[in-house]
């Protein structure tokens, strides 16, 4: 704290991004990174793009980037805006969109940069609460309201929300933007992307940082009608007219166009995340059903606090979210077979150590009966 700080900054909490810890041989899978490399065409057209033009600022508007994701997606470049990562994208969201005084609304288990982002520009906001087994209940969304924004698939729950509720969410809420953040549809659920030219109202964020293995790289992209993102290049020409270097409009164009590594990617990592579910459940694990690249799970008898810390020990790092209704999971990114692998035998030791040595009851929890709604989990 500093006397200089304005209010907004003294009184907000940033949002925590997972550990990058630079330590020898780690486990790590808390930051829902893609385990396998980007496509070789990806590097390589980085490379050409290292050339005497980086003296030049880069095009702006990211032109040849968005007709590739015209082509991509089905969807004019005019309704297609890149930015420096999804996250840069969102919080232009909330200025391009959003009044102070405004209300959104969002789920109460969600991204936490929703919130961070709603009191960095002072807009209010309500919070819905997910099912008991963390379902979006859309009916919660047509209750009055500024704006909504969704992830789906949902993080950290990994739940997907049907087309047909999505569909009918939007269509409740003609009078305000309802933002659908699809950082993780590309590993299960229906995009949102081919209801765009029904719904003037409806604005599609997608990042490169998952699926597309290039979360250092920084793109993300919005998809919507004109009128939506006439307004994020207002905010972003506000801000920063050059947000997506040279080289990142080069990688991002590549990833587009090398449909084959992607794909399979892709299928590699929900072939494990199936079978690491699978083994869990068996293991004696609660594993919400998940259409991403990360699993939240949590045990019946041992704590996740307990569970994190011992497998942090073990240089195994996975996420904690000190959150109301989800403290007690383990948010897990879905690594490579032998990581998983790792992972799993560690989580094995740990629950049957705990078993046979009844361990401390700080470890175990008071009462260990499963809550309802827990069947689909
Ligand atoms: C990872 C993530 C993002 C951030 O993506 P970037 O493009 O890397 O900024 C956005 N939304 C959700 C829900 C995410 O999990």
């Amino acid at each position: 704290m500093n006397k200089y700080w304005s209010e907004t900054i003294k009184g907000i909490a940033p949002y925590v991004p997972g550990e990058q810890p630079r330590v020898g041989r780690l486990v790590k899978l808390n930051t829902n990174e893609n385990p396998y490399p980007p496509s070789p065409e990806v590097l390589n057209a980085m490379r050409a793009a290292v050339t005497d033009e980086l003296r030049l600022y880069p095009d702006p508007n990211c032109s040849l980037l968005r007709e590739t994701a015209s082509r991509y997606y089905g969807i004019p470049a005019e309704q297609i805006f890149a930015g420096n990562g999804s996250d840069e994208i969102l919080a232009f969201c909330f200025k391009a969109f959003f009044d102070s005084g405004d209300t959104i609304l969002f789920p109460d288990i969600t991204y936490n940069f929703y919130e961070v982002y709603a009191r960095l520009f002072g807009v209010s906001y309500r919070t819905v609460p997910l099912t008991e087994s963390f379902d979006v209940p859309v009916e919660g969304f047509y209750t009055c309201n500024d704006g909504v924004i969704l992830a789906n698939p949902n993080a950290p729950t990994g739940k997907v929300i049907s087309l047909k509720n999505l569909e009918a969410l939007v269509k409740h809420n003609r009078q305000a933007v309802v933002i659908i953040d699809e950082a993780y549809i590309d590993f299960g659920g229906e995009s949102a992307i081919g209801l765009i030219p029904k719904y003037d109202n409806l604005l599609v964020i997608r990042t490169f940082s998952k699926s597309r293995s290039l979360a250092g790289l920084r793109i993300g992209l919005a998809l919507g009608h004109r009128g939506l993102i006439e307004a994020l290049i207002r905010v972003r020409d506000c801000i920063n007219c050059f947000t997506v270097d040279w080289i990142a409009q080069a990688g991002a164009i590549a990833s587009l166009e090398d449909t084959e590594t992607f794909t399979r990617n892709i299928q590699k990592v929900i072939a494990t995340r199936d079978r690491i579910t699978a083994l869990l459940r068996q293991a004696g694990f609660r594993v919400v059903d998940s259409s991403t690249n990360f699993l939240l799970i949590s045990h019946l008898k041992v704590k996740a606090d307990a569970l994190n810390e011992a497998l942090r020990r073990q240089n195994i790092f996975v996420r904690l979210f000190p959150k109301p209704r989800i403290d007690n999971y383990l948010r897990v990114t879905i690594g490579t077979d032998e990581e998983m692998d790792i992972l799993y035998q560690a989580l094995l030791e740990l629950v049957r150590e705990t078993r046979e040595t009844q361990v401390t009851l700080s470890n175990i929890e008071p009462s260990a009966k499963p809550k309802d709604g827990s069947r689909d989990m």
